[in-house]
């Protein structure tokens, strides 16, 4: 970009002093941010999201030291960031960011890997392979289950249900990334009423209509209800989810799944967090039959706390993800590699593999189902204590979701914008089958019982006004 450059091409000496001392810079502001994560609110104050005007301005007719653009970056747009470090954001569901997947980052950013090609670059095509086979065996899916990793579970809702459309449209003689869906054979597709927009937004985005889906009705967890199941046959997609993103429950995949395998149906599962309770063997349970699916979208950014982006989407039969996402051109020569592009919407994309790979060799499996059991006490933790102050929590308290209402829907949405003003910790709204509620969701790995502790007695005092 704008680095002032001598006329020689290869950087002179000062130019990559400089450029050291830029990033030592850097990595201080980085550590800096990380030291006052904990005194300073988790929302921005609104004097520092007003300060972010300075960003503002015509684009600067010449050069501006790269000293000046960190510093402003760092002055003005580190406090108006949310505070997720610390561990007491509970909106959406946001996980942190673990220690050795934000060093890989680090290092990754300054390689400036482009990861479409092996020949690209060879280490981030490795990684992303044995961190997608490792995801795989952390799952508990089918050996030869293959995928491709995205920005995120939309982009992997995506990238499954293409590989869906691509089956049953091959089944019916149609070949439908060459002629498209005009005037092809209909394919059914059925959701859970609780679907989240996401899927409904990946089968707009596939051509098959955000509305043209057979609904299942659900029960008062978003579960679908497993004798209300429609017509199913090979031509027929079958949505299921794994980890409600309000209440954290789980279709009933094993009562569902062998009715819709022996019926040809191609099955999807949504398992954006849900599907990671599975490493636990305290929470198998829940993520037990899931397994028999065909394809499976997930969120290594959620639970696994890897950093942002990192979507996953994996299919049993990965041929069928190939047939969906590869491309020609004569420029691109391919080796004997699994090359990302032939599975990815994608062809550029950012080695995310490197940083997955890492915080998956830092975890291990039992690091991942520790994460997992300790952020759904904390949710327990957190149902227990705002039941016992008299509030109603809304949602059977399964993994890591809460749902609690403080009273009418105007003492809710008060008591929540009083807490994001306080500042001691973030929650968002929802309104969970007609209910207003506050929606707690624990999926970083830096919170702490003390964190829980100190949220609770914030959100009480915000409730009492
Ligand atoms: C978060 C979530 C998504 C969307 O994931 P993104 O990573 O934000 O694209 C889809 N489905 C469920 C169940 C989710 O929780």
């Amino acid at each position: 970009m704008a680095v002032p450059r001598s006329s020689h091409s290869a950087p002179t000496a000062s130019l990559s002093e400089s450029r050291a001392a830029l990033l030592k810079r850097a990595a201080r502001a980085a550590m800096d941010y990380l030291e006052h994560e904990d005194t300073r609110s988790v929302a921005p104050s609104p004097k520092a999201v007003n300060a972010l005007s300075v960003f503002r301005g015509p684009l600067p007719p010449g050069p501006t030291s790269a000293e000046t653009v960190l510093h402003l970056l760092d002055e003005y747009g580190s406090p108006a960031t949310i505070a997720k470090t610390a561990g007491r954001f509970f909106g959406f569901v946001n996980g942190g960011c673990l220690p050795a997947a934000l060093a890989a980052s680090w290092l990754v950013s300054t390689w400036d890997q482009n990861a479409a090609f092996f020949v690209q670059s060879p280490t981030a095509i490795t990684l992303e392979e044995i961190a997608l086979e490792w995801v795989r065996e952390m799952l508990g899916l089918p050996v030869g289950t293959g995928g491709a990793l995205v920005t995120g579970a939309t982009m992997a809702n995506f990238s499954a249900l293409a590989a869906a459309r691509h089956t049953i449209c091959e089944r019916a003689g149609w070949d439908v990334e060459a002629d498209g869906l005009f005037g092809a054979p209909p394919i059914t597709v059925v959701v859970g009423e609780e679907a989240h927009a996401s899927v409904h937004k990946a089968l707009s985005l596939l051509g098959m209509g955000r509305n043209r889906v057979v609904r299942m009705p659900v029960d008062g967890q978003g579960r679908m209800r497993a004798n209300a199941l429609p017509h199913l046959d090979d031509r027929t997609i079958l949505c299921l989810q794994a980890g409600n993103v309000n209440t954290g429950a789980f279709d009933p995949a094993a009562a569902i799944i062998p009715a819709a395998r022996a019926a040809g149906t191609w099955i999807h599962v949504d398992g954006a967090f849900g599907l990671w309770a599975g490493v636990s063997p305290e929470y198998h349970r829940w993520t037990k039959g899931f397994e028999q699916a065909d394809s499976w979208a997930t969120d290594a950014h959620k639970w696994p706390n890897i950093g942002y982006d990192c979507g996953i989407a994996l299919v049993r039969d990965p041929s069928t993800l190939q047939a969906a996402m590869s491309m020609q051109a004569s420029y691109l020569a391919l080796g004997d590699h699994r090359e990302p592009a032939d599975y990815n919407p994608e062809l550029s994309r950012r080695a995310r593999g490197v940083e997955l790979w890492a915080g998956l060799r830092s975890l291990g499996r039992s690091g991942m189902a520790e994460i997992v059991e300790r952020t759904s006490e904390h949710a327990r933790r957190f149902a227990a204590g705002l039941k016992a102050a008299g509030y109603e929590i809304l949602n059977d308290v399964v993994i890591n979701q809460v749902l609690v209402s403080f009273g009418t829907p105007e003492k809710t949405l008060a008591t929540i914008a009083r807490l994001q003003a306080e500042g001691t910790c973030w929650c968002g709204s929802t309104v969970w089958q007609g209910k207003t509620a506050m929606r707690i969701s624990v999926s970083s790995w830096a919170t702490t019982k003390e964190d829980v502790d100190r949220s609770l007695a914030a959100m009480l005092k915000a409730a009492q006004g």
